[in-house]
């Protein structure tokens, strides 16, 4: 599906411009542009999904990451199924509208079987009149084979988000073991796509060597993906990782790096238009007001922590993750007070589906989407 014609006028180099952007009146008319896309396109509501961070078991190693399987200091858990139905029928309750289960990557018999019967569940018991076909549920568990997404999207998932990380070939095997291959994943996205889900992905900003020019070839590749959802978040560097050494880099370049990632949010804003974004957590490991930032500058989907506290500290992919002791309850008290603050209302008992798929699966013409 293509998309407008103006967002489609939007080149690699007005692209990585728009990233470069440092002066505070450049990127405030950045912002505004993106917001009024936002408002037209999606509307000023924001759609909330419920955090479920189920199991730090990994089969992988990503260099960045805080629970890649090499990481000794890790204690390893997986919440069990009565813990995760439990979690579901909290943001049932709350008006969440949508879940998100996410984990360390596997792909045997065992946790494949887990997740689905997981997903059958949560369809199950959390029916209700505001939620009649039950919640709404994100997947994000990693590379899988096309059949093991096959029976994960006919127990009833609709969404899922696969990360690319980044598009850029030499700095993505930078990042991965051999084994795992920039191709591999974007088969896996393909793949998603087939099937039927609602599709997301997303990329680190502020890598080490990274360039504007790659993270503008990061949202033309969504662009021509043709994806529903994105969540991209900063790099935060951490110290149990291979790339510790680069921490101290990144401190340095805090400031730098939570504009860039705002004006990323931006630009994919503006050049994907109805698409949902979300204010990653990320966000506000770098600034305490971060995902606040992250709506103003186009983004209209959070994500509230729902994962239980015991567990929470088990599961640091970056240093610095915030909302790390708060119960469910308070996550969702303050994150309505801080998104109230900024003009904008959460929409409650909604899946939240990005308009973008809304209109696809409308089957809409074109020039009307
Ligand atoms: S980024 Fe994901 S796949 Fe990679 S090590 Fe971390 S949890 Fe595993």
């Amino acid at each position: 599906m293509k998309r407008t014609p103006a967002s489609a006028r939007l080149d690699r180099e007005e692209l990585a411009a728009m990233l470069a952007l440092r002066d505070p009146a450049g990127r405030e008319e950045l912002r505004r542009r993106a917001e009024s896309v936002l408002l037209e396109e999606c509307g000023p509501r924001v759609a909330f999904r419920g955090l479920v961070e189920f199991s730090n078991i990994c089969r992988c190693n990503c260099r960045y990451c805080g629970i890649r399987r090499g990481n000794r200091a890790v204690r390893r858990f997986r919440l069990d199924p009565g813990e995760i139905l439990e979690c579901a029928r909290f943001c049932a309750e709350a008006g969440y509208g949508s879940i998100v289960l996410q984990s360390g990557e596997r792909n045997d018999a065992e946790f494949l079987g887990f997740v689905e019967r997981a997903v059958r569940a949560i369809k199950r018991e959390t029916v209700s009149g505001a939620l009649p076909s039950g919640l709404g549920v994100t997947l994000c568990v990693g590379e899988q084979a096309p059949d093991a997404y096959r029976r994960l999207f006919d127990a009833g998932a609709h969404r899922y988000l696969l990360r690319i990380e980044t598009t850029a070939p030499a700095l993505f095997a930078r990042l991965h073991p051999k084994e795992q291959t920039l191709a591999s994943r974007m088969k896996c996205l393909e793949s998603l796509k087939a099937i039927g889900f609602q599709t997301g992905t997303g990329v680190m900003i502020g890598l080490p060597g990274q360039t504007h020019g790659q993270l503008a070839d990061d949202l033309l590749f969504f662009r021509d993906m043709d994806v529903d959802m994105l969540g991209m978040g900063p790099y935060i560097a951490n110290e149990q990782t291979p790339m510790r050494r680069h921490a101290a880099g990144t401190r340095a370049r805090h400031a730098e790096i939570l504009e860039l990632s705002l004006n990323m949010i931006a630009a994919a804003r503006l050049l994907l238009r109805d698409v949902n974004i979300a204010s990653t957590t990320a966000l506000q490991a770098m600034d305490p007001v971060g995902r606040e930032l992250g709506l103003q500058f186009g983004a209209n989907v959070i994500m509230p922590q729902v994962t239980p506290v015991r567990v929470r500290r088990e599961y640091q992919l970056y240093e610095g993750k915030p909302c790390m002791d708060e119960d469910p309850q308070r996550c969702m008290e303050c994150l309505r007070r801080r998104i109230n603050a900024i003009g904008r209302e959460v929409c409650p008992d909604d899946w939240g589906d990005a308009p973008h798929a809304r209109r696809r699966r409308a089957g809409m013409p074109e020039k009307q989407r």
